[in-house]
């Protein structure tokens, strides 16, 4: 896809981080996230200790990178970042928590994916803030107690679900993501447009802003794209009519869906006469991985009520039908 909802190089990684709002203040949106934060953080630091641990969950691009950030230059203490996958050994782990300083952040991105080796590591560093580690090797090893700095642990998953029970309760503040909506989108566009040095008008912001699946990443993308549009096709003033045809022109539709959003809707209609179908079947029809289908696609196909999910399967509704311009069947399995 071109507008994938991760980032996919280093330059995008580099433009998103300048982008990324730096103050709880300037962070648009997710009001009850942000009000909460606002007394615990506030709490926490007049108290001296650490934030509680924090996990935060939604689909990719909706800004939970930016909040643990956001959280450690409120609290004014040093982030350390890191990812599931990236943790192999428990070595690993034991490395970064060894070298934190009081009160510290250490964001952990994709937490479910974290090995159950490392996982074991975590839960003590967790509760009491010591960890217990292997020296040595054979019958001469013996495993010793080593005592960490407080800090709190931000964890980010696209879906609080594949979390282990366990682990998930040791977070003492647990906030889901929602989509963003098209005014707040509005502001996100208008703000980095302007950080970007970049013409636009109102109108042409609140066009990508509307067809943006509700995900800030996606609406700086396509800002970014709908720029290099209106700089060659025009005068560089990001309008409504740019904004239109730039996005024709990367296969987003009126409602923001792009090719993928499509294929997926087209193949529950169609290929499989509007649903029930199984995540399997779906995932082989169309040629993408079952985690990417209900990570990135489905959540916005449902929020937006295109799609439901049901015990036998995925089930298209009557906006799947009539965004295609086909009339529903009288009789749906639903
Ligand atoms: P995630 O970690 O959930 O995948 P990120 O935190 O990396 O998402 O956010 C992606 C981009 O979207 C960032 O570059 C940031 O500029 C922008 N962004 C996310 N949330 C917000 C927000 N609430 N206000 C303004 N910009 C945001």
């Amino acid at each position: 896809r071109i507008i994938a909802a991760t980032p996919t190089s280093p330059q995008e990684e580099a433009i998103e981080r300048a982008l990324r709002p730096k103050q709880l203040e300037e962070y648009v949106g997710q009001e009850k996230i942000r009000g909460q934060l606002e007394i615990f953080i506030a709490a926490a630091r007049n108290r001296g200790e650490a934030l509680d641990h924090t996990l935060l969950f939604g689909p990719p691009g909706l800004g939970k990178t930016t909040l643990a950030h956001i959280i450690a230059r409120e609290m004014g203490v040093n982030l350390r970042q890191t990812s599931g996958p990236v943790l192999e050994r428990a070595g690993d782990l034991a490395a970064l928590l060894t070298n934190l300083e009081a009160n510290d952040v250490l964001f952990i991105d994709e937490i479910h994916r974290l090995s159950p080796v490392v996982e074991e590591i975590l839960y003590p560093a967790l509760e009491d803030y010591q960890i217990d580690i292997m020296i040595g090797e054979g019958p001469a090893a013996r495993s010793v107690k080593l005592d960490l700095q407080p800090f709190t642990l931000v964890g980010a998953t696209t879906r609080a679900g594949m979390l282990t029970n366990p682990l998930r309760d040791r977070f003492g503040i647990v906030a889901r993501l929602e989509f963003y909506t098209a005014a707040e989108l509005t502001k996100i566009v208008t703000r980095s447009a302007s950080l970007l040095h970049a013409p636009i008008q109102p109108d042409g912001a609140r066009e990508i802003a509307q067809r943006a699946r509700g995900t800030p990443r996606i609406a700086n993308r396509l800002l970014r794209r709908v720029r290099d549009y209106a700089e060659v096709k025009g005068n560089g003033e990001i309008t409504k009519a740019m904004a239109d045809a730039a996005l024709i022109m990367l296969d987003v539709d009126p409602v923001g869906f792009d090719l993928m959003d499509r294929k997926l809707l087209e193949a529950v209609l169609f290929k499989f006469g509007g649903g029930p179908v199984g995540l399997d079947n779906l995932a082989a029809a169309i040629g993408e991985e079952r985690d990417t289908i209900e990570d990135v696609l489905e959540p916005y196909l449902i929020q937006q009520g295109y799609l439901q999910r049901t015990p036998r399967g995925r089930i298209a509704t009557p906006s799947a039908y009539q965004h295609f311009g086909v009339t529903a069947p009288k009789t749906g399995a639903n």
